[in-house]
């Protein structure tokens, strides 16, 4: 019977559940409390080779390498300017709102003892390219795995016929597979939230006043996720695209909902990719070159997510970031929401990037970790929607008539 109900209904149960659990028996918890981990090691079991394959898939899917430099720089243009903007209005509320400031969580004690296992900024930047990319696949190095796919899939495209189709099924069949197992795992979601919700809740001592803080947070994140994706995109649209933002909204409908049910970018996208080519009208060729890449490394949603959460933690631990940290915070973001993969919670693991490079403790993500799964359902939704528009956007600057005009 649970499984009969809608997943986002699932989940919502779940999540309410889960606060009562946890704070009505939170000497319980540690019973339950592996569902919660079982979810999560399930996810990162699938993180490696979904990325690895839905790059390379999308990448062979452009032809030759005149298209591919021609659409990449467009794609890639549109990908890291929306999340710019992004990230600026998500910089921008979190200063005004200051969500985090006086929040005492009791964690600063931690501040010190994790000193030692900081990756610097630049060392980040030189670790997209890996030195042993079989190191980068065992240590889910996600910007190294990306750097790689695309390479290796560009490079495919290079080769003769006989090597060339193998390669390209091969990678088309097993972007197939990753997604029909990451369905699967999401069947689970209700349950690991609820593990991990619970085990969050029963920790924290002073509920009222998190949920009080916490609330600010949540508050400042999704009316970032509502400036950026009612005004920015759609004026973006209608300006680049010359195409009704709300005609594409309706298009959309399908996909947006899945998205928003499933947290998933990737998980959304054959529905995405359905309905950008037949009901907004753009071409197969675009679609499968941007649509899938865009699943991977185009995020707004998460990407300004990140630039606030990453400065929820540093107001929390009373740290004061100066300017040029901010902007450290701002790049970072750009690269933690082109690092998370299009899967649940992913930005929750990438926004140590963030907390790497500007020092903070990396325990900071277990403050956010009780509300990520709503945020989650929201900034997945706006992540699909800015895929969808920049394919809009692509589509016109190569002259296609589209049915949103
Ligand atoms: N769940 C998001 C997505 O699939 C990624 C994230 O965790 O922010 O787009």
């Amino acid at each position: 019977m649970m499984f009969k109900i809608k997943l986002h209904w699932q989940i919502l149960i779940a999540l309410i559940l889960a606060v009562a659990f946890g704070s009505l028996f939170p000497e319980a918890v540690e019973y339950i409390g592996w569902l919660g981990d079982l979810f999560l090691r399930a996810l990162k079991m699938i993180i490696v080779p979904l990325i690895l394959s839905s790059i390379i898939s999308g990448v062979t899917g452009i032809g030759n390498a005149e298209n591919l430099g021609k659409l990449g720089l467009k794609t890639i243009t549109y990908y890291v300017s929306t999340s710019m903007l992004a990230i600026v209005v998500g910089l921008f509320l979190v200063n005004i709102f200051q969500p985090g400031v006086g929040a005492d969580l009791g964690l600063s004690k931690q501040v010190e003892e994790l000193a030692g296992t900081k990756r610097s900024f630049g060392e980040t930047l030189l670790n997209i390219v890996p030195d042993n990319i079989f190191g980068s696949f065992l240590n889910a190095d996600m910007l190294a795995i990306i750097f790689f796919s695309i390479l290796f899939g560009f490079f495919i495209t290079q080769v003769s016929d006989k090597f060339k189709n193998p390669l390209t099924s091969f990678f088309d069949g097993m972007f197939e597979v990753m997604m029909k197992i990451t369905m699967f795992i999401i069947k689970f979601a209700p349950l690991g939230i609820f593990g991990i919700v619970a085990k969050t809740v029963a920790q924290q001592s002073d509920l009222i006043h998190l949920i009080e803080r916490m609330g600010l947070y949540m508050f400042v994140v999704l009316l970032a996720l509502v400036i950026h994706s009612m005004i920015t995109l759609p004026l973006i649209i209608k300006t680049f695209g010359k195409v009704s933002p709300w005609k594409h909204l309706r298009a959309m409908t399908t996909p947006l909902l899945t998205a928003f049910s499933t947290s998933s970018s990737n998980a959304t996208l054959p529905l995405t990719i359905d309905a950008v080519e037949n009901n907004s009208g753009v071409s197969n060729k675009i679609t499968s070159f941007t649509l899938p890449l865009g699943a991977t490394v185009n995020m707004d949603g998460t990407a300004l997510y990140e630039c606030i959460a990453a400065m929820f933690i540093a107001q929390a631990y009373g740290v004061d970031l100066s300017i040029t940290q901010q902007i450290i915070v701002m790049i970072t973001a750009l690269l933690a929401s082109i690092g998370a993969a299009g899967i649940p919670m992913a930005g929750l693991v990438t926004i140590t990037i963030i907390l790497t490079a500007v020092g903070l403790p990396l325990e900071g993500v277990g403050l956010i970790l009780s509300v990520d799964r709503i945020l989650d359902m929201c900034r997945t939704t706006v992540n699909v929607w800015s895929d969808s528009c920049g394919a809009v956007v692509i589509a016109k600057s190569e002259n296609e008539t589209l049915k949103i005009e």
